[in-house]
């Protein structure tokens, strides 16, 4: 059964464009260009994942995302063009899922969704299991889903193919998301072996882990460069 997607966009062309992927991939979207109907039809539908403009004409995508989070809990992206709202999307406790800032890439919102549901399924099926991810077992980061236990990941919905060491060091990176990491304690933690002055493996490692995510093309790079101190995921 074709899954349902909520779009809530009053920028037709955009909502079309959007509408227009989603049909693609053999979704089945139902297209509001104002909250009020919207809601509407979440009561009245199977809503599978909801994709919201922050700025509408009648009320503002986020207090949509709060009047859903009232009663469902399929994930939510939100679009926004403003800087600020993205704080407000990180910074209060929406219950958004993930936010695509425009102008975006159609592919790259499909993308995501992907990503969002394949989540929301699997945790469904094995009963809401969040303790695979609070184990430290998979973690999900801008559309990269990284799991231990498999060794695998995927960047968009799409394997990366990684060495084992590269994965050990994406995995690392992951789990210290938020903090610098200095080369030494990545090549200790990784290679195990006691870190030397000059040493460039980690560089050269942290280099094809770049090319493989296509980061280097990126405008805002998924692992960062701290100069003279490491590297750091921003959270
Ligand atoms: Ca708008």
């Amino acid at each position: 059964m074709a899954e349902h997607i909520l779009v809530v966009e009053d920028e037709q062309e955009v909502a079309d464009l959007l509408e227009l992927y989603l049909e693609n991939e053999g979704y089945q979207v139902f297209k509001f260009y104002q909250g009020t109907e919207a809601l509407q039809c979440v009561q009245r539908e199977v809503i599978d994942l909801a994709l919201l403009d922050v700025m509408l004409p009648d009320m503002d995508g986020f207090q949509i995302c709060r009047r859903i989070r009232e009663n469902h809990y399929f994930p939510i992206v939100m679009l926004t063009a403003r800087v600020e709202d993205v704080d407000k999307i990180n910074g209060l406790m929406l219950g958004a899922d993930d936010y695509i800032t425009k102008p975006f890439n159609p592919l790259e919102v499909i993308a995501r969704i992907k990503t969002q549901l394949r989540r929301y399924h699997h945790y469904n099926e094995v009963g809401h299991s969040v303790q695979s991810e609070k184990g430290g077992q998979e973690l999900e980061i801008r559309g990269l889903v990284i799991n231990q236990r498999t060794h695998k990941s995927f960047l968009y919905g799409k394997e990366l193919e990684l060495t084992p060491l590269e994965f050990s060091i994406l995995w690392y990176l992951c789990e210290h998301q938020g903090e610098v990491v200095s080369s030494e304690e990545l090549f200790e933690a990784v290679w195990k072996e006691k870190y030397l002055d000059n040493n460039n493996t980690v560089m050269a490692h942290v280099g094809r882990i770049r090319e493989k995510m296509q980061d280097s093309y990126r405008n805002h790079k998924f692992i960062k460069t701290v100069w003279g101190v490491g590297y750091t995921i921003e959270k």
